[in-house]
């Protein structure tokens, strides 16, 4: 087995430049190449996982096949390299320390004072290297979390600075940054981009690639100054502009020839420039669609990055329907009765996003009954779908006071009620139904149309689940239970067949809508709304 490259990536000056795109981005071109990588993202907290971070915190929460809930990046590493990740390409400062100390505990340091350096940083040092040599893939694109110079990020940096060492030729580290513009004195600075890459010097760290994220296009003589101040290859100097869409960035590190710089770097050969087709296709779709759909969001967090797997999938879908996707954030907190047929005018069509507890929930139903009633074009999501059969409970079943135990322990009627298989929990980290499950579809609804097959795989990350003792009237009255776990008969997918086009699922189709594969789900909806 040939020997496996490691490409750190870690950010200075401010957090947010888009670390994750950029390595995503590091894989699509290598992939293009002709190289086998994966990417995995090391954070400093001291979470296990991001399962109980609340999305203003930290964005959306991704769910990988194998149910580990990670930081969203990994939904940039799937969405642009079409591999799957799974539990090892996620860690946490708070995962290292576990196992360090569940080790203590076992005995296997008896003797010894278990420190951060060597310790920690050697169990550091081994979850890097683990994918690559448990896998040979000939590239590992390894990404820290946070910013440098954070305190919390320290001992990523020193297992860096060792792993460069012991690793020689076969490793590098790209350094991404940041060069403002100075309105008043019309001019881009590098002086924090200099403090950066020296920030990562005085650890032990020189890195042989830097990206300057800027709002404005850096002239050549800047990018020879900053390779001149930062000891770096005026080649390995690279910037990346702000642009119209995330999906253009691998075009742009291509044109200016970021992977050739790493695999120069790395002693691999470079090969033929790729074509990229389709990618340039999708991108040059995506840039020449005019025709808008409107898409109402429905939920609670005002913030882009939590429902962010959902606005992509719906940006992938629109570009293979021609059109672009404006998406409308309702805040679901405000929507009554009274206000929702002025707050979703304009919208042809609602997607009713997932979430956790009782707050905005009311607002859910409401934006649900309008849509039922005027047939507009809704897809409801793990908590959307729970409430889209909690509102025809109320309404058509004329079950008043139908609820999901989550949100109404006292409900009369428990049409959403808690797993069996959860009841034993206790405690919140890592215990929903997590990851893919499969599902049957039932043949001629219309799921089974849309995905062309019977059995499909879904990741899911819920709790909570239809309460199958009221499958039967739900059905008798129009709402149907199409789509079912084959090994518990959990219910997954009700459809309401009569309207022309409302499905509620409780996994979530947008962990695995990717750019070259986009999800028929999302792809079928927004079809639904051009006409
Ligand atoms: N809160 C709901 C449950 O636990 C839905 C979760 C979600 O939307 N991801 O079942």
């Amino acid at each position: 087995m040939a020997q496996t490259k490691y490409i750190f990536v870690t950010g200075g000056v401010v957090s947010s430049l888009g670390k994750g795109i950029i390595s995503a981005s590091i894989g699509n071109l290598l992939q293009a190449r002709g190289y086998s990588i994966t990417i995995q993202k090391f954070d400093p907290y001291i979470n296990i996982d991001p399962g109980t971070l609340n999305p203003y915190e930290h964005g959306e929460c991704y769910v990988t096949v194998d149910g580990m809930e990670t930081d969203l990046d990994l939904g940039h590493y799937e969405r642009f390299t079409d591999i799957q990740t799974t539990r090892a390409n996620s860690l946490t400062t708070g995962r290292i320390y576990q196992s360090v100390i569940e080790g203590e505990r076992r005995g296997d340091y008896l003797g010894k004072t278990i420190q951060v350096v060597p310790h920690i940083t050697d169990e550091i040092k081994r979850r890097m290297r683990f994918l690559g040599e448990t896998h040979g893939y000939d590239f590992v694109i390894t990404e820290i979390g946070g910013t440098i110079g954070d305190i919390e990020s320290a001992p990523f940096l020193e297992a860096i600075r060792q792993m460069k060492w012991e690793l020689g030729q076969n490793a590098v580290c790209i350094h991404l940054t940041y060069v403002p513009y100075l309105k008043a004195a019309g001019e881009l600075k590098t002086k924090p981009t200099q403090h950066s890459v020296k920030e990562l010097q005085r650890v032990g760290i020189q890195p042989d690639i830097l990206i300057l994220r800027t709002e404005h296009h850096l002239e050549q003589a800047l990018l020879h100054k900053v390779a001149a101040f930062c000891n770096v290859d005026e080649s390995c100097v690279v910037q990346s502009e702000d642009l119209p869409s995330i999906y253009e960035v691998p075009l742009n590190m291509l044109r200016q020839g970021l992977d050739v710089a790493i695999l120069k770097k790395l002693n691999m050969s470079i090969g033929e420039v790729p074509a990229l087709q389709p990618w340039r296709q999708f991108v040059e779709r995506q840039r020449s669609a005019t025709h808008e759909v409107h898409i109402g969001l429905i939920g609670k967090y005002d913030l882009q990055d939590a429902y962010k797997s959902i606005r992509e999938s719906l940006h992938q879908a629109a570009t293979y329907n021609d059109c672009k996707a404006k998406l409308v954030f309702v805040n679901t907190e405000q929507l009554t009765m009274h206000n929702v047929a002025e707050q979703l005018q304009g919208l042809q069509g609602l997607v009713i996003c997932p979430g956790f507890g009782e707050r905005g929930t009311e607002g859910k139903i409401q934006a649900i009954r309008y849509a039922r009633e005027h047939d507009i074009p809704t897809l409801g999501i793990c908590l959307g779908m729970q409430m889209m059969v909690v509102e025809f409970a109320r309404d058509v079943l004329g079950l008043t006071n139908a609820n999901s135990t989550e949100l109404n322990p006292q409900t009369s009627h428990p049409v959403i009620d808690l797993m069996a298989e959860q009841k034993s929990f206790t405690a919140k980290g890592g215990t929903m139904r997590l990851g893919a499950y499969e599902c049957e579809l039932l043949e001629g609804s219309h799921v089974h149309a849309i995905y062309g097959q019977r059995v499909i795989s879904e990741r899911h990350r819920h709790r909570y689940e239809f309460n199958n003792s009221y499958r039967e009237e739900f059905e008798r009255h129009g709402m149907m239970c199409v789509g079912c776990n084959p090994a518990g008969q959990l219910v997954e997918i009700v459809e309401i067949p009569t309207l022309r086009w409302f499905i509620g699922t409780q996994f979530h189709p947008e962990y695995q809508s990717t750019v070259l594969h986009p999800h028929p789900l999302f792809l079928d909806f927004v079809k639904s709304l051009k006409c």
